[in-house]
Order: structure tokens, then sequence, then C-alpha cells
């Protein structure tokens, strides 16, 4: 991952513990809560395309199910922790609950570097670690969907390798499938508009007319790519983006239309080598002094210590999970910057995630427009029961949204009590 130190699951209990003292939650959920429910850890023997066999490390973490089925993405990357997944499953358990999704929350990855596999390799490795997963997932159970790395292909074989297991056709396995077997119109998309929604409603708070914002995006994957064709169509200038090999920057804005066709067809393409636009490091974007809006849409962690003091930018959308460490976000909020925090800001990706489960249990599938109108409606009233509760308490989006997750799981589990 982006060299930091972080602990990414010791940085969730901390936000946690933070939030818990702040509504005086019962020490007792306190500590049910930092624990992961279940943990699921399994070796996934590949027959590479050369005749050998390697052995990959697979994870799936389910951190809470008082609300429902658990639910979260899966990701391909070669510094997948534990301690990572840990991390994310108890992320999404707050994501859901701060949306009023009827999940808990859930996390998976593989410990692989997917550049290095053929596709024939990969599609091996998916289809093995869908099978090690079989005792724990289902669409009543856990219901993983795409995450950095894995896409609408890669579930397409998960479902398949479910279905063949159970004996039927299950597509509520899993969401972010292709549309053609199950999948909902929207999905693709879905993060990355939710994440310009919020930054429309935000801008409108704080009276800001999108044609004077400027931003720069970390990242240029599924969000990274919406996030900047929406935010752009919306009338934003997006001055820089990046990838995992550098990124691109022009002051005047880039042609996000022609930066993203570029993108979709070029998959494995580097923005560091794009022929156009001056180059521009990963550190030099966090850090860029024109900027009004700062999207960090990568991985975790990004946004620490060693950089916080630097950052220009007075407004932060986590497009990403976990990218501001708790000390990085102390820093940029006595400077007085604002913080829109992933479990709101990105929750577009697993709100249409859910309307995909939803289509898939009833198979009724619905129009793009009803997805979108429904996608924002959520949306908007989710961010601003958290501005007002943060405006009221005099606290921070966080704080106000994580306030809200965690008495509302607390809350299901003191009614269901604790079994036996
Ligand atoms: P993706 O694999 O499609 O894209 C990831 C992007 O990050 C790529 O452009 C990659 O080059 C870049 N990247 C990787 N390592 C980097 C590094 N060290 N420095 C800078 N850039 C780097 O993944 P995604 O689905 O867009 O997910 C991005 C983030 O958003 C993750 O934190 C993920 O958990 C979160 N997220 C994704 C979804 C979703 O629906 N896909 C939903 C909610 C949150």
């Amino acid at each position: 991952m982006i060299s930091t130190k972080v602990n990414p699951y010791e940085m969730a209990v901390k936000q946690l513990e933070e939030v818990a003292s702040f509504i005086k939650l019962k020490p007792s959920i306190l500590e049910y809560l930092k624990h992961p429910k279940r943990e699921f850890i399994v070796s996934i023997p590949v027959r590479m395309d050369d005749g050998t066999v390697k052995i990959f490390t697979g994870y799936r973490v389910q951190h809470n199910f008082a609300l429902g089925p658990t639910k979260g993405g899966f990701r391909y990357h070669p510094e997948v922790t534990l301690d990572e997944v840990r991390a994310l499953a108890m992320w999404m358990t707050w994501k859901c609950a701060v949306m009023d999704l009827p999940y808990g929350g859930a996390k998976g990855g593989v410990r692989v570097d997917p550049k290095q596999l053929s596709d024939n390799e990969l599609e091996r490795l998916t289809r093995r670690y869908a099978f090690e997963l079989i005792p724990i997932i289902g669409p009543d159970k856990d219901i993983p969907a795409p995450d950095v790395n894995t896409n609408p292909k890669t579930m397409a074989w998960f479902m398949d390798t479910y279905s063949m297991a159970v004996g039927y056709t299950a597509p509520g396995v899993v969401t972010g499938k292709p549309i053609e077997i199950g999948g909902s119109k929207g999905r693709i998309e879905a993060t990355g508009k939710g994440v310009v929604f919020i930054l429309s409603e935000l801008l409108n708070r704080i009276g800001m007319d999108p044609k004077d914002v400027r931003i720069a995006i970390q990242g240029f994957g599924n969000v990274g790519t919406h996030t900047a064709l929406d935010a752009y169509r919306l009338g934003c200038k997006i001055v820089a983006i990046s990838d995992v090999s550098g990124g691109v920057y022009d002051p005047k804005g880039l042609d996000i239309p022609t930066l993203f066709d570029w993108a979709m067809q070029n998959p494995q393409g580097h923005l560091a080598s794009y022929p156009e636009y001056s180059k521009i490091t990963n550190k030099e974007l966090l850090e860029l002094d024109d900027i009004d809006v700062l999207i960090p849409a990568a991985l975790e962690g990004v946004i620490n210590e060693t950089n916080a003091d630097n950052i220009r930018a007075k407004i932060i959308i986590e497009g990403a999970n976990g990218p501001t460490t708790p000390e990085a976000e102390k820093i940029l909020l006595d400077k007085g910057k604002t913080i829109v925090p992933d479990i709101v800001a990105n929750a577009g990706g697993v709100t249409v995630s859910y309307f995909e489960w939803v289509q898939d249990l009833q198979s009724f599938f619905w129009e793009e427009e009803e997805i979108n109108s429904k996608l924002k409606k959520i949306m908007v009233k989710a961010f601003d029961r958290v501005w007002t509760y943060s405006k009221e308490q005099n606290i921070s989006l966080r704080m106000a949204a994580y306030a809200y997750a965690v008495s509302k799981v607390a809350r299901a589990i003191e009614l269901r009590g604790i079994f036996p």
C-alpha cells in the first residue's frame, strides 16, 4: 500500500473509541464492537499457466451483522493484510448503518498482484477464493462486491462459482456484476456519482459555485474516474488526477472526458505515460496549493502525520476508504478544514449494491433514472443528517456520522441481546 506505517485496524479502533466516549457507549458494547464477528483466512492454490502451482492468501472478515447480512467488497493487492481487511470490514458496518441500509459490514482481500497474473490465472484464483468462502457467503449471509483491482468480470466468475456449488443460479450472492447476469444499471458509476452528490450538497451549504471550485483527485480507477467525470459535468475544474504511477496537472483544468475515454480504453494504462500535460507525483498532488477540494480515491492512510500540515485544500472528500489517519484529521480540523468522511462520501457504491441485491432477490429490474434518483435521495438524506448534527453539536462530520452509525448498531445489539 501507500508507504505509511499506519495500521488501518488500529486506526479504525481508535476512531471507534473516540466516538464511544462521545456517545457514552457502554464499555461492554464497545468491547463487542472492537472485535470482528468472524474472520476467515484461506490458502488459495492456483495452477499457473506454466504448470506450476502458487499459493495465495485470502481473507474475509465479517465485522458485525446486527442489522442484517454482511456486505463489503474484496480487493486484490500484493500488500493486503488481515488488519487492513478487519478495518475495512468495520468501516463497512458504520457505512451501512449511517446510510440506513439493512446490512452489517464485511470485507475481503487476496494478497496478490493481479498485474502479474494472466486472465486465466485470475479466473482460477477468483473461482477458488469464491469456493473457499462458500460456508460463510450467500445472499442471506454475506454479499461481496468489487473493490480495488476487482471488477464486474471478477464478480461474474464469483457468482458463477457459487451458483455451480449450490446447484442453481444465485445472482444475489454478489453485487457489481455485469448487467446481463443480474447486475444493476448505474452500479459502475455509483460510487463516483455519490461522491459528487455530496460535493454538490456541501458546496451549496457553504455558498460556493461549482464553477469556482478547483479539485485534485488521487486515484483514477472506478471511483476516481467517475468522480472526475461527474465533478467536471457539475462545472468544477479538475486540475490534477493521479494513479499508482503518478499523475497529470494543468492549472487551467484537465480535459476530463478525454482522459476518461483514455482510461476506459487503456485499463492497464498509467497516467505517468499520458502524452499530454505536466506530470505530478502523488505527494505533490496531495499538497497542491491552488485547489479548494482534495479527493483521495485510491488507498487508505495517504493523508497522515507526515503530510497533513502540507495539505492546502480547504475541503477533503474521502472517495477512498480510510485515507485520513486520526492524527492527520486532528491537524486538519485544527486548521479549520472540512473533511467529509468515507462512510458517507463513498457510500454510493454500497447503496446501489443494495439496489442490485434487492432487484436480484425480486428478479425485477429498475431503470437507471430510478436508480440514480433513489441514490441521490439516500445520499442527500444521510449527508443532511450528518451535517446538521455536526453543526448542532459542534463536532466533526466524521464524529457526527460515527455517532449515528455506532448508536444504531449498538441499539440493534441491545435489542437482540447477547446470545445465548
Ligand atoms: P480501482 O482499483 O478501480 O482504482 C484504484 C486506483 O488507485 C487506481 O487508479 C490505482 O492506480 C490507484 N492507486 C493504487 N495504488 C496507488 C498508490 N500507491 N498511489 C496512488 N494511487 C494508487 O479501485 P476503486 O474501486 O476505485 O477503489 C478506490 C478506493 O475507493 C478504495 O479505497 C476502495 O476501498 C474505495 N471504494 C471503492 C468503491 C467501489 O465501488 N469501487 C466503493 C467505496 C469505496
